[in-house]
């Protein structure tokens, strides 16, 4: 079944603050180059500027380069829901477990998934749609150099996941997260163009690198409130002393955690309206 993608929104690109800043500095660099031995100075300050366009670019929720989801809309978070995302899937030995231990705790998520690994198990891919949780962007093959990916990179690497993923699912994802979180100034003119909200996180697990499933919980519950995204991998996931994935030896104590705290897990696609939509009010 083909979902049509989301129309690119009719609005011009709004540039960032840090765009509009590094273009005064660029403007300005200029002029001390005509000064009389300026040109050394206005070198200087070009690098210093692009050193700070890259290091924001390595700091995954900063919005500098950028609108950059951390944590849900107020509304969402006043009506204490928070979204639980989950990466780097389906994989058919972990998603599964995963989607049971949502239903047991009557919780709904998100999946981030790689469209080329979604394409090897389209019938895990419709499972997840099925039970009510929401599939999201999350690149087509998760390279390694996605962040060093010039427009026409990050247009094949999103925009084929993004048909990909609407193909085999029949929703069309409304938010991207860049792999390992990293990306540079060019990404977002590109997701403004498909349509599509970059979604980071308010807390991650880092439960790619740490096998402890307390310490991936902590990680995760400590200041658990409304409007949290939290972020856990069904794929890449480090083992637990268990021999099983970590995110299922921490799900169902996070689901927990909520249902103490009174949160309820819900979709993005629920908690979070179309990119460049007017917030629904509460
Ligand atoms: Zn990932």
């Amino acid at each position: 079944m083909t979902t049509a993608l989301p129309l690119p929104p009719a609005a011009r690109w709004p540039w960032p603050p840090l765009f509009k800043a590094s273009a005064a500095v660029h403007a300005g660099a200029a002029a001390l180059a005509l000064a009389p031995g300026g040109w050394p100075w206005a070198a200087g300050v070009l690098v210093a500027n692009h050193a700070l366009l890259t290091a924001t670019g390595l700091w995954p929720r900063s919005d500098w380069l950028g609108p950059n989801v951390t944590r849900l809309p107020a509304a969402a978070a006043a009506r204490g829901e928070v979204a639980i995302t989950i990466d780097d899937g389906p994989d058919p030995a972990v998603t599964p477990a995963v989607l049971d231990q949502l239903d047991a705790a009557g919780a709904r998520a998100t999946f981030f998934c790689i469209a080329a690994r979604a394409a090897e198990q389209p019938a895990l891919l419709r499972e997840i749609v099925r039970r009510g949780h929401a599939v999201q962007n999350h690149s087509h093959v998760h390279r390694h150099h996605f962040s060093l990916l010039g427009p026409a990179g990050f247009v094949r690497e999103i925009g084929r996941a993004q048909q990909l993923l609407a193909d085999l699912s029949g929703q069309a994802p409304h938010c991207f997260r860049a792999p390992a979180g990293l990306r540079n100034p060019l990404l977002d003119p590109v997701l403004h163009r498909l349509g599509l909200h970059l979604v980071s996180w308010t807390r991650r697990g880092f439960d790619t690198r740490v096998g402890d499933p307390a310490r991936v919980l902590q990680r995760l519950a400590t200041g658990l409130t409304g409007g949290d995204i939290l972020l856990l991998h069904d794929g890449h996931a480090r083992a637990a002393p268990s021999g099983r994935a970590v995110v299922l030896d921490v799900l169902p104590a996070l689901l927990q955690r909520c249902r103490d705290a009174g949160l309820r897990p819900v979709t993005l696609n629920e908690a979070l309206p179309a990119r460049g939509a007017a917030a629904p009010t509460p």
